[in-house]
């Protein structure tokens, strides 16, 4: 069709999106490493959750696996952004495997804040409630500071009401970074009923990133006919941006991993889309799929940003 017969549609872009602070430093990460020691750098877990991002640094020389028995003898070896239990650095160091930690340092501190309240388990150790998701990365890194039952994680409201502390005066929480700021308002709110003395941080350890990418997909959603989250099904924070847009009164939202992966059927009968990004997808693919609409419609683009962001991070220490 000749450009000016393409129907219209009007794109609202959420701002905040895309990369935060810690991503992007895991990816700058990587990529110093294979510059210093040159290829094959080994990353243990996706550097970050998302397949275009695995994908650019496995082109660069990264080789992906998942756990430390394969990589060889001599291997330099990067920890995911998501963090690692600490039989994971012990386990480098036991086979001399040069190893650089790409944690994020607001991941970093959440473990600082589990060991603090563990107190080398003594008399003033706390037992930690950990709000997060089973299985996840993170979860698993956090929960592996500390030794096995020092730690019980609390996957939803349910589960807060149910927990049974051996001693409620003694007792802490801490939280995955990447969770849905209400649901986990929700839930701290019942641990601080049932457990006053409970110690924690003062609302929860959701990082800077995740909670203002919510907000922003808030802002923008309920003008909207549709959402469309770029992400990968297996990042955290990309999929409660999803469930963040559909509370919010889209009457769909949809997570697409990239272009290829849009089920254009979904915009059928929508007017106004709005567009968000995981904390881990690249700008590039945002762009990508603004573009592809603008082959099929006459675009009105109108950015919305709630917050400007300016952390960043170093690189940790041997390649800063
Ligand atoms: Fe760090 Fe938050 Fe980004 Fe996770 S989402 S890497 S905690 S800044």
């Amino acid at each position: 069709a000749a450009a000016g017969s393409l129907p219209r549609l009007k794109l609202l872009l959420a701002g905040p999106r895309g990369f935060c602070a810690g991503v992007d430093r895991a990816i700058r990460v990587v990529e110093e490493a294979l510059k210093r020691y040159g290829a094959p750098v080994y990353v243990r877990h996706e550097i970050v959750h998302n397949r275009t991002v695995v994908e650019e640094l496995e082109a660069k020389g990264a080789v992906f696996v998942e756990e430390l028995d394969e990589v060889p003898a001599d291997g330099h070896v990067v920890f995911s952004a998501h963090g690692v239990p600490k039989s994971v650095p012990a386990e480098a160091e036991r086979r001399n495997l040069l190893y650089l930690d790409a944690t994020c340092p607001l991941v970093s501190k959440v473990h600082r804040e589990a060991e603090r309240h563990f107190a080398g388990g003594g008399p003033e150790a706390r037992h930690i409630l950990m709000i997060g998701h089973a299985g996840h990365p993170e979860v698993v890194g956090t929960m592996g500071q500390l030794p096995p039952g020092a730690v019980t994680l609390i996957n939803d409201s349910e589960e807060a009401r149910r927990v049974q502390p051996a001693d409620p005066a003694r007792l802490a929480f801490i939280t995955q970074t990447t969770l849905s700021v209400d649901d986990t308002a929700e839930i701290v709110d019942i641990l601080r009923e049932r457990f006053p003395l409970i110690e924690g941080p003062k609302r929860e350890d959701i990082c800077y990133a995740t909670t203002n990418r919510q907000e922003a997909v808030k802002a923008i959603a309920p003008g909207c006919d549709l959402v469309i989250v770029i992400g990968s099904p297996n990042s955290s924070n990309s999929q409660r941006l999803r469930e963040v847009a559909e509370r919010s009164g889209v009457p769909r939202a949809v997570l697409v991993p990239r272009l290829r992966d849009l089920d254009w059927s979904v915009l059928e009968g929508v007017s106004t889309v709005g567009i968000t990004a995981g904390a881990s997808a690249p700008e590039a693919l945002v762009q990508e799929m603004v573009a592809a609409l603008g082959q099929r419609y006459t675009l009105d683009i109108e950015e919305r940003t709630v917050k400007l962001e300016d952390v960043i991070f170093k690189l940790p220490a041997p390649l800063g």
